[in-house]
């Protein structure tokens, strides 16, 4: 007896964290939990609503398309345009219409079907070693191909997102074969085989290993005001250049944090108010404030740590584009080898 009474204990528990009164959400997330951490907090303060978040870096596509219908997901949250793409394909998410997240969310850079939403922008930029190259001698992303820089280059790999992200905005603007003739020059130009994350490349340009490096911007924001005495070090012997900023280029590289509401949600009018908050003032501020990430708008005022790091003008490219040509970027980026 008592068997069957914990059986049903169990049920009603499982029911009830499904349940469309329960005053619950759950979030699939591959941004990193002390990224998400404030915004939750902020939310449940405001709202009551707790929020429960599985986090992983790989895999929660394919789990939330075998979960299917009995998903308990609500929202994902991810970062970079390729990785949220990945769950429109998949037919993960479901269409929404809201007038809040339409009017807050520049066209280019959310679905135009509603299924996703870009909620924050980051720049994938230069950052040059202050020492040995002058102001101005390296303007654009074309310029990390002239055989003037041979061995001064240091890039991660070229498969992660970030990468085949910039790779994919250059085959949009060329086409194919010309991207294809940047990337042999850039990989020749590199000082050693491509590796570590963003934030070791500016290490290298510290240690004289390198001199030109690509790195997304608040990587460098995040060294500037460490608290590390060594990490504020390495982002003194570096410069930051938004890319492409002359009046008639297209503007420096961007990408996207964002999210999407899961088509097998029960809890789609809850979901949906936890997005138009990712976009109200006061989550737009702390997208800087916690990241040094710029706001999805530029009706929302840049928090001014951010300000400081420079203001750019973005490549207006439909963000959409980057996603689409991303398996011919992987291409140029298994045939050069970077
Ligand atoms: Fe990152």
């Amino acid at each position: 007896m008592k068997f069957i009474n914990l059986c049903l204990f169990i049920i009603f528990i499982t029911n009830f964290s499904n349940s469309s009164f329960s005053n619950e959400l759950n979030i699939y997330s591959h941004r990193q939990p002390y990224l998400l951490k404030p915004f939750l907090d902020a939310y449940t303060k405001k709202t009551g609503v707790k929020l429960n978040v599985v986090y992983a870096s790989k895999g929660l596509a394919q789990r939330l398309a075998s979960e299917g219908k009995n998903t308990t997901a609500d929202l994902i949250l991810t970062v970079d345009i390729g990785r949220l793409y990945i769950y429109k394909d998949k037919n993960l998410l479901a269409k929404i219409n809201s007038q809040v997240l339409n009017k807050n969310i520049p066209k280019h850079l959310r679905s135009d079907d509603g299924t996703w939403f870009g909620l924050s922008k980051r720049s994938r930029v230069i950052a040059v070693s202050k020492s040995s190259i002058k102001k101005g001698e390296i303007k654009r992303y074309e310029d990390l191909a002239d055989p003037k820089w041979r061995g001064k280059v240091c890039s991660r790999p070229g498969s992660h997102v970030y990468n085949r992200a910039l790779m994919s905005s250059l085959i949009a603007t060329h086409g194919f074969d010309k991207a294809l003739e940047w990337a042999r020059g850039f990989v020749k130009n590199l000082a050693k085989r491509p590796q570590g994350n963003d934030r070791s490349q500016i290490k290298s340009i510290y240690s004289g290993e390198c001199e030109i490096v690509i790195i997304n911007h608040y990587y460098y924001g995040k060294l500037t005001y460490s608290d590390k005495k060594e990490h504020k070090e390495w982002a003194k012997s570096a410069r930051i250049i938004f890319p492409n900023q002359e009046k008639n280029d297209r503007g420096a590289h961007i990408n996207i944090s964002g999210g999407g509401v899961v088509k097998h949600s029960k809890r789609k009018d809850e979901a949906i108010k936890f997005l138009e908050f990712l976009v109200s003032k006061e989550a737009q501020k702390l997208y800087g404030d916690v990241n040094y990430e710029y706001p999805i708008s530029s009706k929302f005022e840049t928090p001014k740590k951010l300000k400081a790091l420079g203001s750019f003008r973005e490549d207006k490219l439909l963000i959409e584009e980057i996603a689409i040509l991303s398996p011919k970027a992987q291409e140029i980026i298994d045939t050069v080898y970077w």
